[in-house]
C-alpha cells in the first residue's frame, strides 16, 4: 500500500472550476485559490429556503491514539454516495499544524478516501488560520496597548484572559512574561500562548453566520476583568471591526475535492474539548445549499464530539441532522477492552466482545437520546481478522444495531457501497430529533444532563472554585448559555484509564469559563492543554520538499 501522500499525488484531480461547475456554483460566487482550491461567497445561503437537503454525522466510539478514521470514513462515504447517483458533498475541519508536525498526523483522510490537494490543506491551504491568529494578536495588542495609554477601562492585568497564538505545538510559550523593558515597553505580565485553533476566534468564525453576526460575536468576546471583577470585551476596545476586516475571506468555505471529485468544503478547525469541535457552520450550510446529502465529521468520540455538534452547532445553526454514522474500528474496540495500544495488531476476540459496550452505548445516544436513525461503520484495517470483523458484526446484529463494513481507506468509494446504501435508506426514516438539554437550561443542569445522559455518570461535583465562578458567571448574564465540556476523549469518565463502559462514577468540574463570543460556557473537567507540545520525535524531521517543489513525508 502506497502512503497517504503518494496516493493524493499520483491523483488526476479536476480543475477547480470542473468542481464547482458540478454544483452549479455560478462563476460570480466563486474566487480561485490556484488551480485546485477556490473560496466560495457565502452570500447564496442569504436567500437558501432553508435546507432540502440531508445532513448526516459521522462520529465515532472511544479512539484509540492513533484515530479512528472519522475523516477517512467521511470521505470514502460521500464518495460512495456520489457513486450511487447521489449529490453528496463533504464538509470538514480544516488541519492545525501542530498535528501535522506533531504526532497525529494531517487530517485530510488517508488511503484511497482522501481530500486533495493533501500537501496544501495541511500546510497553509487558503490561509484561514493565519488570518484567525492575526485578528486574535491584533486583540491581545489593543489589549495590552490600552493598558499603557492609561487604562481607562480599569483592567485588572492579572486578570487578563486573553493569550496570544500560533499555529505550532510550541509548549516555550505556554506561560511568558512580556512587557519587559522600560516604561516605554508595555506593562510587564504573565501572559501565554494558545495554539490558533485553540483560540476563541476560531470558535467564533465557526460558528458565524453572516459578516455582521461575526462582529457582533467578537464584540463579545471577554477579554479579562475589570478590578472589581467586571468582564471587559473585545468590543469595548473597539477591536471587532478590524477583526472582522482581518477574517473577512476567512469566513468563506474553502472547496476541494476528494481523490473522486466529490466536492468538498473544508473550513474551520475548532478544538474539540474547550471549543465545539466541528467545521464551520457556514461550510455546512454550504455543503446543503449545493447537494442533496451532505456529510459533516465531528471531533473526538461521540460523547465529546457528536454531543457537542449535537447540542451546540445545531441549535446555533439551526440544524436538524438525518441519520448518524458511527465509526469504530476492531483496534478501538480491543483497546476498549483492555489491550495496550501497541499489542492491537494482534486477534483478540475476548478484548474485542468486553470494548463492545463502549459502542453499543454511543449507538444508544444517538438513538434513544438525541432521537436520531444511526448506523455503525467497521472501518476496516489491515490488521483486523475475518474472526474479530465477524464477532463483532454478529455481536451488534444480535443486540438489534444496524452494522456495515467500510473498506473505503483501501479501495475509496467503491469500499462503501453497502454503507451508503444504508445511509440513503437511513435518512428517510423517521427522526425525532431532540436536544441533550433545552435551549436555556441554567448551565449547572446542562453539565448534570450531559453527564447523566450521555456519559452515564451518576452525577457531577464542581469544585469550590468552579462554583463561584458558576455564580460570577450568573452574576454576569451568561447562566444560560449552551455548555462545551472539556474532558479526555479516551473514556466516557473523566478519567483517560477507565475504558469501555464505566458505570457508578461522578465526573468533576474544575473550572468553569465564559466564551460569549462563540456563546458557550466551558466547563474543564481535568487539565486541558491549549498549547501542546512537540513528541520527541516530531513528524516534522520526516517532512521535506524536493528542488522541483514537491512536498515529501506528510504521512
Ligand atoms: P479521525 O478523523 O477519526 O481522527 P482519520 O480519518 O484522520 O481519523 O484517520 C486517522 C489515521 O488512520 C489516518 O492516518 C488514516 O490514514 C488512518 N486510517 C484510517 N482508516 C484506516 C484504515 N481502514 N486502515 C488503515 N489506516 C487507516
Ligand atoms: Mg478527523
Amino acid at each position: 500500500m502506497l502512503s497517504d501522500i503518494e496516493i493524493a499525488q499520483a491523483a488526476k484531480t479536476e480543475p477547480i472550476a470542473a468542481v464547482a461547475d458540478k454544483l452549479g456554483i455560478p462563476e460570480r460566487d466563486w474566487i480561485p485559490y490556484g488551480r485546485d482550491k477556490a473560496k466560495v461567497d457565502y452570500s447564496v445561503l442569504k436567500q437558501d429556503p432553508g435546507h432540502q437537503a440531508k445532513l448526516v454525522l459521522v462520529t465515532a466510539i472511544n479512539p484509540t491514539p492513533a484515530g479512528e478514521g472519522k475523516t477517512t470514513t467521511t470521505i470514502g462515504l460521500a464518495d460512495a454516495l456520489r457513486q450511487c447517483g447521489s449529490n453528496a458533498v463533504v464538509a470538514l475541519r480544516e488541519p492545525s499544524l501542530g498535528p501535522v508536525f506533531g504526532i497525529k498526523g494531517g487530517a485530510a483522510g488517508g488511503g484511497y478516501a482522501q481530500v486533495v490537494p493533501m500537501e496544501d490543506i495541511n500546510l497553509h491551504f487558503t490561509g484561514d488560520f493565519h488570518a484567525i491568529g492575526t485578528a486574535n494578536n491584533l486583540l491581545a495588542a489593543m489589549v495590552d496597548n490600552h493598558i499603557k495609554q492609561g487604562n481607562e477601562l480599569g483592567l485588572d492585568p492579572r486578570r487578563i484572559t486573553w493569550k496570544r497564538c500560533v499555529d505550532m505545538n510550541d509548549r516555550q510559550l505556554r506561560n511568558v512574561v512580556d512587557g519587559l523593558g522600560g516604561v516605554a515597553d508595555g506593562m510587564p505580565r504573565q501572559d501565554g500562548f494558545d495554539i490558533t485553533v485553540a483560540s476563541e476566534v476560531m470558535a467564533v468564525l465557526c460558528l458565524s453566520s453572516s459578516i455582521r453576526d461575526l462582529k457582533e460575536r467578537l464584540s463579545r468576546i471577554v477579554v479579562g476583568y475589570t478590578f472589581d471583577r467586571k468582564p471587559v470585551t473585545a468590543g469595548d476596545l473597539h477591536a471587532q471591526g478590524a477583526m472582522a476586516a482581518l477574517l473577512k475571506d476567512a469566513l468563506m468555505p474553502n472547496l476541494v475535492q476528494t481523490l473522486e471529485g466529490t466536492p468538498a468544503f473544508v473550513h474551520g478547525g475548532p478544538f474539540a474539548n474547550i471549543a465545539h469541535g466541528c467545521n464551520s457552520v457556514m461550510a455546512t450550510r454550504m455543503a446543503m445549499h449545493y447537494g442533496d446529502i451532505a456529510l459533516t465529521e465531528a471531533g473526538f468520540g461521540a460523547d465529546l464530539g457528536a454531543e457537542k455538534f449535537l447540542d451546540i452547532t445545531c441549535r446555533m445553526g439551526g440544524f436538524k441532522p438525518d441519520a448518524v454514522v458511527v465509526v469504530a474500528t476492531v483496534r478501538a474496540l480491543k483497546y476498549n477492552g483492555g489491550v495496550p495500544k501497541d499489542q492491537l495488531g494482534e486477534e483478540n476476540l475476548d478484548a474485542l466482545a468486553a470494548g463492545i459496550p463502549n459502542l453499543s452505548r454511543h449507538v444508544s445516544n444517538m438513538t434513544d437520546v438525541y432521537g436520531l436513525p444511526c448506523v455503525v461503520a467497521i472501518n476496516r484495517f489491515p490488521t483486523d481478522t475475518e474472526a474479530e470483523l465477524a464477532l463483532v458484526a454478529d455481536t451488534l446484529k444480535a443486540q438489534g444495531v444496524n452494522v456495515r463494513l467500510s473498506e473505503v481507506w483501501a479501495k475509496g468509494g467503491a469500499g462503501g457501497k453497502e454503507l451508503a446504501q444504508e445511509v440513503l435508506r437511513l435518512v428517510d426514516e423517521p427522526n425525532h430529533f431532540d436536544f441533550c438539554y433545552a435551549t436555556g437550561t441554567p448551565v449547572k443542569s446542562a453539565i448534570e444532563a450531559v453527564a447523566k445522559r450521555i456519559y452515564r455518570a451518576d452525577g457531577v461535583d464542581f469544585t469550590p472554585g468552579a462554583t463561584r465562578q458558576l455564580a460570577e458567571l450568573e452574576k454576569n448574564g451568561f447562566g444560560s448559555l449552551p455548555v462545551c465540556i472539556a474532558k479526555t476523549q479516551y473514556s466516557f469518565t473523566d478519567d483517560q484509564t477507565k475504558l469501555g463502559a464505566p458505570e457508578h462514577f461522578r465526573i468533576t468540574v474544575r473550572e468553569v469559563k465564559v466564551d460569549a463570543g462563540a456563546g458557550f460556557v466551558v466547563a474543564l473537567t481535568g487539565a486541558i492543554m491549549t498549547m501542546p507540545g512537540l513528541p520527541k520525535r516530531p513528524a516534522a524531521e520526516k517532512i521535506d520538499v524536493t528542488d522541483e517543489g514537491v512536498i515529501l513525508g506528510l504521512f
